[in-house]
C-alpha cells in the first residue's frame, strides 16, 4: 500500500503546512488538535485497564522465575522496575525559567535489558512461553513459575523458536530473555544496530543475522524465516498487542512511585510526560497506562529524531502505517539507533491519536548536547536516543506557557543506556 491514497507530497504539505519544515529537517512542534477527553477515548480505546492488570499479573506470576535467572533482580523480588528521581540540576541547566518539577523515569536503568524494551519484550515472551507451556500440560497459572528455570522447562523450549527484527534494544531484550527460557532465538539486526550490541547478544546465546539495508529490511526477513517454521514465533513491533501491554504496566506502576514520593497528580499538578519514539509502541504503550490512571491530569508528549519523525507523519496525517518517512524525501538515518524506525507503528498510531498533546522533532546534535549535561549536572550516563525527551519542557514553555506552572510535574523518560559499554560512552561524551 503506498501512502498516497490519491494525495501527493505537495497536497499533504497544503493539508499540513508543518510539514513542509518536516521535510526541510527543521525541529518541529506539533500540537494535537484531535486530541480527545480520557472519557471519549476510553469509549473508543481496544485496550481497558483490565487488560494492563492481566499484564502485570503475568508478571508476578513470573517474578519467582525472573529472580531466579538474573540475581540482579532480586532487591525487587523479581519485578523489573527501574527507579523514579528528581533532576534538580539539570531543571536549572536545561532551563532557568522551567517551574514545578522535573524527574527522570530512569528506564535506561531497567535491569536485564538496560532499556525500554525491558517492559513490552520481555512481557511478550514470557507470555508466550507460558501459553505454550499451559496448551502442552507443563505448568498451570497457579504453579510456582521459578518451574521454568528447570532443565526439563528448557529443553521442552528449546523445541521453539523465536524470531525479531531490532535496531538493537528490542534485540537485547527479546535475545536475552529468550536465552534465558532455553528458546531457539534469532535477531534480524539492521545495519544502524551498535556492534557492541550484537556482540552482547552472542554472548549471551542469542544468533544475531545482519542485513546491510536498514530495518524494514531486517524486520521482514525475520517475519519471513518465522512463517516458514510451524514451531517459530515472529515479535511484531509494528503491531503487537503484547508488547504494548508490557509497556503499558509501567502506568500503575509510576502511580505507585509518586505516591511514595508523595507527589499529588491533580488538575493543578498535572503530569506531563516526555517520551522518545521510535515506531511507537513503547510510548505509545506507556502513554496508553498511565491514562487510564491519571485521565486528563495527563499530557503526553513523543519525542522524534528529524529525520526520523515516522509517528509524527502517520499522526498528523492519519495516514498511520500507510506513510513511512522515505514516502517524503527523509532518510530516516539518525544517530538514535532506538529511534531509527520509518514506519510508524499501527496499533499504537491508532491508539495513541486520541491521547497525544503533541510530537515535537529534535536534531541529533542535540542528543549529545543533553547526554553530557546529564553527566555533568546529574552523574546519569543515558544513550543519545534516550535524550530525546530532553528537548520536551523547553519546548511546551515556549509553545503553550499557561502549562508551565509551580504545580507541574514534569518527567522525561530516560529509556536506555546501562549496558552501553565504558570506552563508547566516552564516544558518546567527547561527540560533537
Ligand atoms: C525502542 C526505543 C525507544 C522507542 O520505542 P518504540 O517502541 O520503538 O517507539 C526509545 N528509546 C530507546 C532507547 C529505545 O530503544
Amino acid at each position: 500500500m503506498g501512502y498516497n491514497q490519491g494525495m501527493n507530497t505537495s497536497e499533504l504539505i497544503m493539508k499540513y503546512p508543518l510539514l513542509e519544515k518536516m521535510i526541510n529537517k527543521e525541529e518541529v512542534t506539533w500540537i494535537n488538535d484531535r486530541k480527545l477527553s480520557c472519557e471519549d477515548w476510553k469509549n473508543i480505546v481496544s485496550v481497558s485497564q483490565k487488560d494492563i492488570d492481566e499484564a502485570e499479573s503475568l508478571l508476578r506470576r513470573f517474578a519467582p522465575f525472573i529472580q531466579k535467572a538474573f540475581p540482579e533482580t532480586a532487591s525487587t523480588n523479581g519485578i523489573i522496575e527501574s527507579p523514579t528521581v528528581e533532576i534538580p540540576a539539570m531543571k536549572k541547566a536545561l532551563n532557568q525559567n522551567l517551574r514545578g518539577k522535573l524527574l527522570l523515569k530512569l528506564d535506561s536503568e531497567l535491569p536485564i535489558a538496560g532499556s525500554v524494551k525491558a517492559r513490552g519484550g520481555i512481557y511478550e515472551i514470557l507470555k508466550h512461553a507460558e501459553d505454550l507451556a499451559m496448551a502442552h500440560g507443563m505448568i498451570s497459572r497457579e504453579d510456582d513459575h521459578s518451574l521454568f528455570a528447570d532443565e526439563r522447562m528448557r529443553s521442552f523450549l528449546s523445541h521453539y523458536s523465536i524470531h525479531v527484527g531490532s535496531t538493537g534494544n528490542l534485540g537485547l531484550s527479546i535475545g536475552i530473555i529468550s536465552a534465558a527460557l532455553g528458546f531457539d532465538v534469532s535477531v534480524h539486526m539492521s545495519a544502524d544496530a551498535r556492534q557492541w550490541k550484537k556482540d552482547l547478544l552472542r554472548a549471551k546465546g542469542a544468533r544475531v543475522i545482519e542485513y546491510e539495508g536498514d530495518y524494514a529490511a531486517a524486520v521482514s526477513q525475520g517475519r519471513k524465516m518465522a512463517a516458514e517454521d510451524p514451531n517459530s514465533y515472529f515479535v511484531d513491533d509494528e503491531n503487537s498487542i503484547n508488547l504494548f501491554l508490557g509497556y503499558a504496566t509501567a502506568g500503575r506502576r509510576l502511580a505507585r512511585q509518586l505516591d511514595e514520593m508523595n507527589i499529588t497528580i491533580d488538575h493543578d499538578h498535572p503530569l506531563i510526560v516526555y517520551l522518545p519514539c521510535g515506531v511507537g509502541g513503547a510510548p505509545g504503550g506507556i502513554a496508553c497506562g498511565l491514562k487510564h490512571v491519571y485521565g486528563d491530569d495527563l499530557h503526553v508528549y513523543f519525542t522524534e529524531p528529524v529525520n526520523c519523525c515516522s509517528m509524527l507523519l502517520g499522526v498528523m496525517t492519519g495516514l498511520h502505517e500507510n506513510i513511512c518517512v522515505q514516502d517524503v524525501g527523509l532518510s530516516g538515518k539518525t544517530e538514535a539507533d532506538g529511534l531509527a524506525v520509518p514506519r510508524p507503528s499501527k496499533l499504537a498510531g491508532h491508539i495513541v491519536a486520541g491521547i497525544l498533546d503533541g510530537i515535537m522533532t529534535v536534531d541529533d546534535s542535540r542528543l549529545y548536547d543533553y547526554l553530557r549535561q546529564l553527566w555533568d549536572q546529574e552523574g546519569i550516563f543515558i544513550e543519545p536516543s534516550s535524550c530525546a525527551g530532553f528537548a520536551g519542557p523547553d519546548r511546551i514553555v515556549a509553545a503553550d506557557p499557561s502549562v508551565n506552572t509551580e504545580g507541574a510535574v514534569h518527567i522525561v523518560w530516560a529509556t536506555g543506556g546501562s549496558l552501553v559499554p565504558q570506552e563508547i560512552r566516552e564516544q558518546y561524551y567527547k561527540k560533537n
